[in-house]
């Protein structure tokens, strides 16, 4: 089993102190040598700013290939296109594009009445200007808002038409849930890359609250096993071991890149990524 390509999600950061967290992130994960990181932005399209300022500032001073995420949350087609001009100036060629989730107490998704109506309108918008590799984002436990499981296969179908060419999943507990929604895209004739996206668990509370509002199914066995980790105060230890297990599943069954969702906490990507034999690279920059 060779050693995986990586890539990490980051966020960007609202205070002083939140940059401090993100570049110490930045710092450490960068001398793995990642395929690409990328950048969230806010739900509600709360970061417009935040998020360009941050896919900049890493692209110019870590030389990293950086993928932006945009949405089409609160924002006509023209102030889209206005910030993938920007970063096109700015010398980013990867976005991860998405519908988004409707700002915080919203209820559901409603098109800006001159944006995007929904991710494939986007996707296809980015695919003309020929300046992007587009990323999209999947769900193999189906996304809440999926008529069915049949109708979110058929839709991720529908964006690697429009012009993606790599779709990055939603978390996940078990590889089979993986593996299991890898077949059924290949059955649909999707053959785009599908990377599988990997969550250390930094806080059990707050990821078990977040899987139930996003769909993620979390197996009984895992919740049991965090509840009794937390009482031996283990929970490092196990989140670490789990998500080893986890990836190593994934490789064993022919996965060759894991994207990390890092919440902008290095360690426990970090400690998973040697667990599983992806050490430090030098670059010419460090011994020059
Ligand atoms: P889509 O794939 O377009 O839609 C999700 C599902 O809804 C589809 O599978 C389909 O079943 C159904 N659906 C949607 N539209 C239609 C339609 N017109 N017709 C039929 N079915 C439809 N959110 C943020 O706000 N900022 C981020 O930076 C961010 N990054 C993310 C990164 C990744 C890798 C992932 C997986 C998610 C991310 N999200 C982010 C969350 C995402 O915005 C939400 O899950 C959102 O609800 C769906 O966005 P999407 O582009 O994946 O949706």
């Amino acid at each position: 089993m060779s050693a995986p390509r990586l890539s990490f999600e980051f966020f960007p950061p609202q205070s002083l102190e939140a940059s401090f967290r993100l570049w110490d992130t930045v710092r450490t994960l960068s001398p793995l040598a990642p395929e690409f990181v990328s950048v969230t932005y806010g739900a509600g399209g709360t970061t417009r700013d935040l998020t360009h300022d941050a896919v900049k500032t890493i692209h110019n001073h870590y030389g990293l290939n950086v993928a932006a995420h945009l949405t089409c949350v609160e924002a006509t087609k023209a102030e889209t296109m206005e910030i993938c001009d920007r970063y096109a100036e700015a010398g980013v060629t990867e976005i991860v594009a998405l519908r988004g989730d409707p700002p915080k107490g919203a209820g559901a998704f409603t098109p800006h009445p001159d944006g995007f109506a929904d991710s494939c309108e986007l996707i296809s918008a980015l695919a003309d200007t020929g300046k992007f590799k587009i990323r999209v984002g999947a769900y193999p436990d189906p996304h809440p808002e999926a008529a069915s499981d049949t109708a979110d296969i058929d839709w991720l179908k529908r964006k690697i038409d429009a012009g993606a060419t790599s779709a990055i999943t939603q978390f996940f507990f078990e590889a089979d849930t993986f593996f299991r929604f890898r077949d059924r895209c290949a059955a649909a004739g999707i053959d785009a890359q599908i990377i599988p996206g990997i969550l250390p668990v930094e806080n059990w509370k707050g990821v078990k609250k977040f899987a139930d509002r996003c769909g993620a199914h979390v197996p009984q066995w895992v919740i049991e096993a965090f509840e009794k980790a937390e009482r031996d105060d283990r929970h490092d230890l196990l989140a670490v071991s789990l998500c080893s297990e986890l990836c190593t599943d994934l490789l064993e069954g022919g996965v060759e890149d894991l994207h990390f969702y890092t919440l902008n906490k290095p360690h426990l990507t970090r400690e998973v990524a040697h667990a599983l034999g992806v050490v430090p690279q030098a670059t010419l920059r460090d011994v020059a």
